[in-house]
């Protein structure tokens, strides 16, 4: 049996999707070793892998999810190379230390495909977003200016720092495509082919295993199932990441009080449900819900097009409204809409700016044009016939069968 070692970043949206391929390869019998922040310690060890928490100081997933609210993911980079700095040299005692037969690294935890270079291990990247090609960054000159406008300040600090870890363990360990994603010897993608827009980085060392579903992965939630009716079920979440936006919640009061169907809103742990004032009668609000149990049964799913949210949605043949509040979700939602299977409300910058007469009709357009469903459907068939979190446990255990096979690990180990 094999010793795999992964390495994520401290957030939910990249670590959810490694938590049922992980618990698949505990269960056929490899041993893991999975490093994270201390918050994700429970989650980690409840797939039967090993957790070894990072050093501090290390960013929580509140500061990291801060700065994704913020919409500038040249940010996110410039944290994630000062990251590097802090953590290659940990992780470099720890993997010699631990002798893995291979290491598992997030799309974007730099330090880990830095530490297996340096070290010759074999890798597999976790890629929780769909791969953006460069002509899909910038559509419009509007846009290419504003990535610009926010990028340039922040370059500086990045190359200081890819210098600095370039100048003491060598140039070799970066890729020289590209900065991100860092790209493994095999790659997962959380998606199909069909969804995946053409990108010349995709190669023969990918695979699209589809969806990292498995919801009895997920601590269990309750919910008044009881209380749902025959009418029309909208189901709305702005995800994990950008639920503070209280003022869209008002917009969703708005624009569906009177409106003849049922919603669900789920509005974070982080406002009071009180605090949002009289909640209209065909609203049901929760801090959390269960949101695979419910797109299970919902009409329309009003998003704002995060990555599992939309694969989630459409696994379950529901079609989307997304409001798209940065700029990745933008082009998660223009996949979404290419394919017929919703629409997107707010598509230009600032995102996310929707009143409630446009709410109203983006989610009546989608109730009342069966071709939206329809091509959920088509959508739905495709994802669940992909083998999800147990193709990725297969692709790396063939992985591990083929470096056996070229000597470079020893079988039965
Ligand atoms: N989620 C959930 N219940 C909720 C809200 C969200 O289970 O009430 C889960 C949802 O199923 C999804 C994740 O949180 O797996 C949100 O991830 P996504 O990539 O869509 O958005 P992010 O939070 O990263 O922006």
């Amino acid at each position: 049996m094999a010793r795999i070692l992964v390495m994520n970043i401290p957030a939910y949206g990249h670590v959810n999707p490694t938590l049922p391929v992980v618990q698949e390869l505990a269960e056929r019998g490899h041993s893991i070793l999975y490093y994270n922040t201390e918050e994700f310690r429970d989650r980690i060890t409840r797939t039967g892998a090993l957790f070894r928490a990072y050093p501090e100081p290390m960013p929580t997933s509140e500061d990291i999810t801060a700065l994704m609210r913020e919409g500038n993911l040249v940010k996110v980079t410039r944290m994630l190379f000062a990251l590097s700095e802090h953590l290659v040299p940990f992780m470099l005692d720890e993997v010699e230390r631990e002798r893995p037969d291979l290491i598992v690294h997030d799309s974007i935890a730099l330090w880990g495909s830095i530490a297996a270079r340096l070290l010759r291990l074999p890798t597999v990247a976790s890629i929780s977003h769909f791969i953006l090609d460069s002509r899909e960054l910038s559509r419009t000159k509007r846009e290419t200016l504003h990535l610009l406008w926010r990028a340039l300040p922040l370059m500086p600090a990045i190359l200081a720092s890819r210098r600095r870890l370039a100048q003491r363990y060598g140039g070799g360990i970066f890729q020289k495509e590209h900065l991100l994603p860092v790209l493994g010897d095999l790659n997962l993608l959380y998606t199909t082919e069909q969804l995946q827009p053409r990108s010349a980085m995709i190669d023969d060392r990918f695979r699209f295993v589809g969806p990292s579903i498995l919801n009895s992965a997920r601590a269990a939630e309750p919910f008044p199932f009881d209380r749902l009716t025959d009418a029309p079920l909208v189901y709305i979440s702005l995800g994990t990441v950008h639920h503070t936006d209280v003022g869209f919640y008002y917009t969703a009061f708005e624009a569906f009080r009177s409106y003849p169907a049922q919603f669900v809103l789920s509005i974070g742990p982080q406002i009071a449900i009180e605090s949002l004032g009289p909640i209209p009668a065909n609203f049901i609000v929760r801090s959390r819900v269960p949101q695979l149990d419910v797109l299970a049964v919902a009409d329309v799913f009003v998003t704002h097009g995060g990555m599992n949210s939309i694969h989630e949605g459409l696994y379950f043949g529901v079609p989307l409204v997304v409001i798209p509040h940065q700029f990745e979700q933008l082009f998660n939602a223009r996949i979404v809409k290419k394919h017929g299977a919703g629409n997107i409300l707010g598509d230009r910058l600032p995102y996310a700016h929707v009143g409630a007469g446009e709410l109203r009709a983006g989610v009546q357009q989608v109730l009342s044009t069966p071709s939206y469903r329809q091509n959920a459907q088509l959508i739905a068939q495709e994802l669940q016939s992909t083998g999800g979190y147990r193709q990725a446990a297969d692709e790396i255990e063939a992985m591990i069968q083929g470096q056996i096979a070229e000597g470079l690990l020893c079988a039965g180990k």
